[in-house]
């Protein structure tokens, strides 16, 4: 993005209604913006000054040194970084040009982080190819002094077809999380949070989890690409375009725009199986870039029954360990 169209964005985000603004920048590798671009983001935020401004950054972290460290840990940046499992997992799918796993790379870069008291969260993408080894990813993750853990299911929002053969199956993502629940539970220490884990948790005790695949608030979120073009969450790729920067200019001009409204107006039509969920005001149909058409062609959340299935299994574990005392 030029140092033009940012100052735009910082001016548009001045005009959300909102005093608090959570930018979340990634890429690509957002690292490889450069140290000068982020050095302006934060001297732009300070324009204005009524918001209150939270960064965060989701990284290889391959790109951290000191200098970065430094300037995140100033600026009280929040930073996430993609790694998927322990040495041997990560590196079946995330190498580097030559070919080699990154996975050394990457914990280079966060070990950095640490020495400046940056202790990042992580974001660990399951595929097809390392869902069977959910073991060795959590008890990796959990060696490697990670605390705030999230597993994404591999999902191919760009396949409009119902048989999209890479992403995840609801039976592989339940079963895949059933055995993350195991190993937190045994592991017995609540320093450790799992995201997936604490959504299901907050269902035992009749709440929803602090996320917008649980809370319906999708169209809270936008995202606004190098060019300027605005769209919905970065999940849907390019499926929602709102406009651009140099046309819409304000928050307001935006939630009013045509393409807007008919996208807010989709996103809350209900499929039957939804309407009589006893979850419906816990989980609103769950991730809306997640979703595939049912029976009636009405767009239902594709892990909808893994939800169900982990939420039975957790309450029948817990009860049964509360049975046990
Ligand atoms: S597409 Fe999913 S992750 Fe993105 S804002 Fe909507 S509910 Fe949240
Ligand atoms: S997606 Fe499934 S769990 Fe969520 S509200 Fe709909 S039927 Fe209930």
């Amino acid at each position: 993005m030029s140092v033009e169209k940012l100052e735009k964005l910082m001016a548009f985000l001045n005009t959300v209604p909102q005093k608090k603004i959570r930018v979340n920048w990634h890429g690509g590798e957002p690292l490889l913006a450069g140290k000068e671009f982020f050095k302006h983001i934060v001297r732009l935020e300070k324009l204005y000054p009524d918001k209150i401004w939270c960064n965060a950054v989701q990284t290889n972290a391959t790109l951290v040194d000191d200098e970065w460290a430094e300037f995140f840990s100033e600026n009280n940046f929040h930073i996430g970084v993609s790694i998927d499992g322990n040495e041997r997992v990560h590196n079946i799918d995330r190498i580097d040009a030559s070919g080699r796993g990154t996975y050394k790379k990457v914990m280079r870069g966060v070990e950095i982080l640490r020495r400046h008291g940056i202790f990042p969260g992580l974001i660990c993408t399951v595929t097809k190819k390392t869902v069977k080894y959910a073991e060795e990813i959590f008890n990796g993750l959990v060696d490697a002094g990670f605390k705030g853990i999230s597993f994404n299911a591999f999902y191919n929002t760009a396949s409009e077809s119902n048989e999209d053969v890479y992403g995840l199956t609801e039976n592989e993502w339940f079963t895949f999380l059933k055995e993350i629940f195991l190993l937190w539970f045994n592991l017995d220490d609540e320093t450790i949070r799992v995201r997936e884990l604490d959504a299901i948790l907050a269902w035992t005790a009749g709440t929803s989890a602090n996320e917008c695949s649980f809370r319906g608030t999708c169209s809270q979120w936008f995202a606004v690409d190098y060019t300027g073009d605005i769209y919905a969450c970065e999940r849907f790729g390019r499926r929602f375009h709102f406009g651009n920067l140099e046309f819409l200019e304000t928050y307001q001009n935006l939630i009013s725009s045509q393409n807007s409204l008919d996208f807010k107006k989709e996103i809350k039509i209900l499929p039957s199986k939804c309407k009589t969920c006893n979850f419906l005001s816990l989980c609103y149909n769950g991730c809306c870039s997640h979703r595939r058409a049912d029976e009636e062609g009405i767009l239902v959340y594709t892990y909808c029954e893994s939800r169900l299935k982990l939420y039975d299994y957790i309450q029948r574990t817990l009860e049964k360990g509360e049975n046990d005392e």
